[in-house]
């Protein structure tokens, strides 16, 4: 068996198995798309310590880095299920059985798609998931955010001090953010939010996003917004489907830990954007798998 067997080529995932490795302990990894999220990322510039860089460089740096120890890599290979027995064990989909005394769970998460035509086409060229990672690229120009939830309120709070005006689109005929951050977003001059609104598809030059098309669900009107960029918020979808019944989820589905990154069953950790641990970023992501992979050297001299 191994020692450590993290399932998840991510950031978290990557961070794990080199702080593992470095333990000298026998060390596996089990990646359905090594680089997870990164390798969809163009411009990556909170990275501390790298000033700009882009996802496939970075991912390119992850596998250089997590090879140059003893790591089994197991590339494009996923995991369905999860069994505590005398080891942990992980059933992947080609059917072959994997054992480890400890298992670092870094399955991350995907952002729930709008599913309208242009959405994938514009993918990075307008179409943007990740205010953080990618509001100062629109910097001067009209954005949308979609969805009017705690994280798309934030986003247009957020965006509002960057871009020169913000369209939030809410399915809802509510907002379903805190009062708090409403009240904030309605106090800036250059915010506007508009309920009811169905997007219905993401408009481009063939180059880059140039607006939107939303339905009013009241009056059945499609309207057109012209903007440069389309923030999607419209929920963060945990990769914790094969884990149901086996660990204590939360309700969103995110992998419950404590400070050492232990889940509900002794010997099983996990890290990064599969997890609860708020704000989902590279760099707090790479903070947990290594925590995780601490956890578990800790677990391990101690049973
Ligand atoms: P992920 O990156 O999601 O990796 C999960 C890994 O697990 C993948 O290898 C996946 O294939 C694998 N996996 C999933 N299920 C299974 C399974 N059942 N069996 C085996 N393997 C499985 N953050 C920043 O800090 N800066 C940015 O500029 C930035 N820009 C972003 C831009 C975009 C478009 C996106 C989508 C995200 C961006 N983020 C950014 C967020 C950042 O990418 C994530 O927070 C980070 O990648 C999370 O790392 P992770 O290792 O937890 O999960």
């Amino acid at each position: 068996p191994y020692d450590v067997l993290v399932v998840g080529g991510g950031p978290a995932g990557a961070a794990a198995a080199i702080y593992a490795a470095r333990k000298g302990i026998r060390t596996g990894v089990v990646a359905e798309r090594f680089g997870g999220q990164v390798s969809d990322t163009m411009a990556i510039e909170n990275f501390i310590s790298v000033k700009a860089t882009d996802g496939p460089k970075l991912v390119a740096g992850l596998e250089q880095h997590v090879l140059d120890y003893d790591v089994d890599l197991m590339k494009t290979q996923k995991a369905v299920r999860l069994e505590k027995k005398e080891f942990v064990e992980i059933e992947l989909e080609n059917g072959a059985l994997l054992k480890s005394k400890t298992v670092i769970l870094a399955t991350g998460a995907r952002w729930r798609e709008m599913n309208v035509p242009g959405e994938q086409e514009y993918r990075g060229k307008g179409v943007a998931y990740c205010p953080h990672c990618d509001g100062p690229l629109f910097k001067g120009k009209k954005t949308a955010v979609i969805g009017g939830g705690n994280s798309g309120i934030e986003a247009a709070i957020d965006l509002a001090g960057i871009v020169e005006h913000v369209t939030v689109l809410e399915f809802g005929d509510t907002l379903r953010a805190d009062d708090v951050l409403v009240k904030k977003a309605n106090s800036l001059p250059n915010v506007t939010i508009i309920k009811n609104a169905m997007t219905t598809e993401v408009l481009g030059d063939g180059q880059r996003v140039v607006g939107l098309k939303y339905t009013d669900r009241i009056t059945d009107e499609s309207h057109l917004v012209e903007v440069a960029g389309i923030f999607v918020q419209i929920g963060l979808v945990p990769n914790s489907e094969f884990l149901k019944d086996t660990l204590e989820l939360s309700n969103r589905g995110e992998i419950l830990i404590d400070q050492h990154a232990q889940t509900s069953i002794p010997g099983v950790f996990a890290a990064g954007d599969v997890t609860t641990t708020p704000y989902k970023q590279i760099i707090i992501s790479m903070g947990g798998g290594a925590t995780a992979a601490l956890g578990a050297f800790d677990y391990l001299i101690r049973n």
